[in-house]
């Protein structure tokens, strides 16, 4: 925590100015102030992330390193100037200079450099170690350009890229003298001396790989930890740029545009894998360059290598970085001369994985081909870990083919990262309880049985400090209020503002601070779309990645059907409601674009009917990121989480919107369920098919949505909506998802779930009536939601997976 007064904040803000742009605060442009804010700031970050790191090191304590190939920051500067603790003493420093703090806090570019739910949740994890005191890092790639800027133009997406780096990032600090050399392609040569195989990795091409590392600060406690983003250079001696005569100029152009495609830019896909050589390049260049540097500085440390396991712990977020396993052991072993048992000992004692999807699509395997090519030493070493498991299942499985070809890592003509993953670790989890069932009874059966105690649950979590203390200040107070600061560090005191969840004024309060914050976000509406909302209707509000699974459909074809319902009769009885809609589909993803232009087009039809508009109006806003999901989920009434039971593994919007005091609309799927049991079957809507019908259909069929379509009348009447016309002059245009529902029946039980859910819609409009009910159930929303903190989640990996030492217990 950072002691510093008013004026000498003021003080050191002016003089910084000077320093940086030798001219008047008076006439600077905005964003000159901005870079000043944001210089001063890591000026006094700076000092204490020293101090941690030496502390660190003195200590020796075991160390985190979280393995991510995303992590979706968004802004910084709020939330850093909150965790020193100096936020406050800030803005009314800059008050006195005329300088709005929002205003300046609103110019930073968002780090989007994640795809949604996974990318973001690394990033509330990086928040908690800092300010539970654990020794923890990120690891990532700097990418150039982050997750694209989505534009809506005549209600279809546009993607355009997202040039983060734009006006530069004051954040980051590019470390020089910390850079690491990625080798690929080429082949091995293998001899052996004295006995012992060597092997030489040989006509390889060199990729140098530069650290920029961020600041990350714990909250009020003086620890800074590190994320470490990488980014691809050529290396200047590989090709000489000078020599143009000798013909090498168009190779040595090539050689850099290769190479710097490595970090050029995020894959936007998310649940779903593309075998494209350019990822799997990206995957062993973060990884090889992230376990280069943490052996290196190990050593430097004075470690000894027999004891890495005892002092690292290296975290793998899904499988993306999965190459962590075969390239520590290649360290070790090839460079470090350790012996395979050891070497393998080390590796699995240091490495831990999560799964965050049982998806299919989203199952990364890689053709062998391409991997030997890119990697072949890696490869070979994956190939001998793959012998070494077969046999230890021919001896325990004896003639039973089938199964130790389920279970092989290298089969078909793939490596499989999932299976690798597996026997490299020695920790296995799944992100939500229903998540973790699924994987150890259906997906992932065949390793629980071999390795029943590998195989565990880590819920999910958000961190309340960017999700409640930053986004919603009025809630906050009122939580400060009633039930004191301690939940600010033990999230879980928020069970006790329970007991306020009766008292009228207490409902009074809630209702005052939902509604401006209501207020607000109809002002971002308007500014952005011109729309004008009604801040008294419902704000119904599903924010997420667009994908078939999640379900965003069934809720259109909800609002379609709520619009036929006004037609026929505008005078019908609903408490006014406001669809709000945001969220980006993968470029290639032919139905999640389709789904948006259905959206838009409901939107522009509904919003221009002047007979029902004050009833109902849907906006979808362009580009959801972490700022517009700041400003969304706290003026949120209804949190729309229905995808397809089983098929969600956690979700973590969920959890924000909770603990801003939105109502769950809910399947029975990730952590929905948990939220139910917390908070109780009265105060959460309950909809939909449970795990066990579902998964009976995918296995054993049966389902005809023909036929569940027309046995209800309204089905029949929206589905043809669709392709009448009514919502576009073009007929075909919504024709795809007509199909999708119909002709291939309906692989995610939209039409199966719709009676259930607008049978659940009706009790929200009922209860929504009732303005003290809704505020009590908001409450107890709120009271429950301590132990979604990712604090919780992390401490729980912590204590039972990494074996971490703690600065400060927290919790
Ligand atoms: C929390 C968050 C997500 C994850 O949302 P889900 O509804 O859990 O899929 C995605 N994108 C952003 C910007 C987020 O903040």
């Amino acid at each position: 925590m950072i002691n510093i007064d008013k004026n000498t904040f003021k003080k050191d803000y002016e003089k910084k100015f000077i320093e940086m742009h030798g001219s008047e605060l008076s006439l600077a442009s905005p964003q000159s102030k901005y870079e000043t804010l944001g210089a001063l700031i890591r000026d006094y970050v700076v000092e204490m992330w020293l101090n941690t790191t030496r502390r660190y090191n003195e200590n020796h304590d075991k160390q985190v390193y979280y393995f991510s190939m995303e992590f979706l920051l968004g802004r910084l500067l709020g939330n850093t100037l909150l965790n020193l603790g100096i936020r406050d003493v800030c803005r009314d420093a800059l008050d006195e200079l005329n300088i709005d703090l929002d205003s300046l806090e609103d110019l930073e570019q968002d780090q989007g450099l994640g795809n949604g739910g996974l990318g973001r949740l690394a990033a509330c994890f990086l928040d908690s170690m800092a300010s539970l005191g654990i020794p923890g890092n990120g690891c990532g790639i700097r990418y150039k350009y982050g997750f694209f800027e989505q534009k809506i133009i005549e209600g279809s997406q546009v993607e355009a890229p997202d040039n983060w780096l734009r006006s530069g990032n004051v954040w980051e600090i590019r470390k020089a003298d910390k850079v690491e050399v990625v080798k690929f392609g080429g082949e091995v040569k293998v001899d052996s001396f004295n006995g012992r195989m060597n092997f030489t990795h040989i006509n390889y091409e060199s990729v140098l790989a530069v650290p920029y590392d961020t600041p990350v600060v714990g909250y009020e406690n003086d620890v800074v930890n590190t994320l470490r983003l990488w980014s691809a250079e050529p290396i200047s001696n590989e090709f000489d740029f000078s020599s143009f005569s000798r013909g090498e100029f168009l190779k040595a152009i090539e050689y850099k545009n290769s190479v710097e495609a490595i970090s050029q830019v995020l894959y936007p896909e998310d649940s779903f894998y593309e075998g494209k050589r350019l990822r799997l390049k990206q995957q062993y260049f973060f990884v090889s360059a992230g376990v280069q540097s943490i052996i290196r500085h190990y050593k430097n440390n004075g470690g000894n290598l027999k004891n890495f396991d005892e002092k690292v712990a290296i975290h793998i977020n899904d499988t993306h970085p999965t190459l962590v396993i075969p390239e520590l052991m290649r360290i070790l072993m090839d460079e470090e001369g350790f012996s395979w048992e050891d070497a393998w000992r080390i590796t699995k004692n240091t490495c831990a994985y999560t799964n965050h999807t049982i998806l299919a699509e989203a199952l990364e395997k890689w053709p062998v081909d391409m991997f030997k090519n890119l990697l072949p030493r890696i490869y070979m070493i994956i190939e001998e870990m793959n012998r070494r498991f077969c046999e230890k299942l021919w001896n325990k499985y004896i003639g039973q083919w089938d199964k130790i070809h389920r279970m092989a890592v290298i089969a078909d003509g793939y490596v499989k990262m999932a299976h690798l993953a597996i026997i490299g670790s020695h920790s296995v989890n799944g992100v939500a309880k229903l998540h973790s069932e699924i994987l150890k009874k259906q997906e992932m059966a065949d390793f629980y049985y071999y390795y029943p105690r590998k195989f565990n649950n880590k819920t999910n979590g958000i961190t309340h400090r960017r999700w409640l203390l930053k986004s919603n200040p009025q809630l906050t107070e009122l939580l400060k209020e009633t039930i004191g600061t301690s939940f600010i560090k033990h999230p879980m005191d928020m069970e006790s503002f329970e007991s306020y969840a009766d008292k009228e004024h207490v409902q009074e309060r809630l209702y005052e601070i939902k509604r401006n914050n209501k207020l607000k976000l109809a002002e971002v509406i308007k500014n952005k779309q011109g729309i004008i909302i009604d801040p008294d209707s419902i704000f119904d509000v599903q924010v997420k990645r667009i994908h078939a699974y999640k379900r965003q459909l069934l809720n259109a074809l909800r609002i379609m059907n709520i619009y036929s319902d006004l037609l026929e009769n505008p005078n019908m009885d609903i408490v006014p409601r406001t669809f709000i809609f945001a969220g980006k589909a993968a470029p290639g993803y032919f139905l999640a674009k389709k789904t948006i232009e259905l959206i838009t087009s409901i939107a522009e039809k509904i919003n221009k009917d002047t007979l029902i508009r004050d009833k109902i109006k849907v906006v979808f806003l362009e580009n959801y990121n972490v700022s517009l999901a700041e400003d969304i989920i706290p003026a949120a009434d209804l949190s729309e989480q229905i995808s397809t039971t089983t098929k969600e593994a956690s979700g973590t919007s969920n959890m924000k919107f909770m603990m801003n005091g939105a109502l769950t609309m809910a399947t029975l799927d990730g952590a929905n369920i948990e939220i139910r049991d917390e908070v109780g079957d009265d105060n959460i809507f309950i909809f939909g098919m449970n795990e066990r019908e579902v998964l009976d259909y995918y296995k054993n069929g049966g389902y005809n949505a023909w036929e569940v379509c027309n046995s209800d009348s309204r089905l029949r009447r929206i589905t043809n909506d669709l392709i009448n016309g009514q919502y576009s002059s073009d007929r075909e245009k919504f024709k795809p998802l007509y199909e999708h529902l119909l002709t291939y029946n309906d692989e995610f039980f939209v039409l199966k779930d719709f009676d259930s859910y607008i049978k659940a819609h009706e009790r929200v409009d009922k209860a929504y009536r009732d303005k003290h009910l809704w505020q009590k159930m908001a409450a107890i929303n709120i009271a429950h939601s301590g132990i979604f903190s990712s604090d919780r989640t992390i401490y729980e990996y912590a204590t039972a997976i990494w074996g971490s030492s703690f600065l400060y217990k927290n919790l």
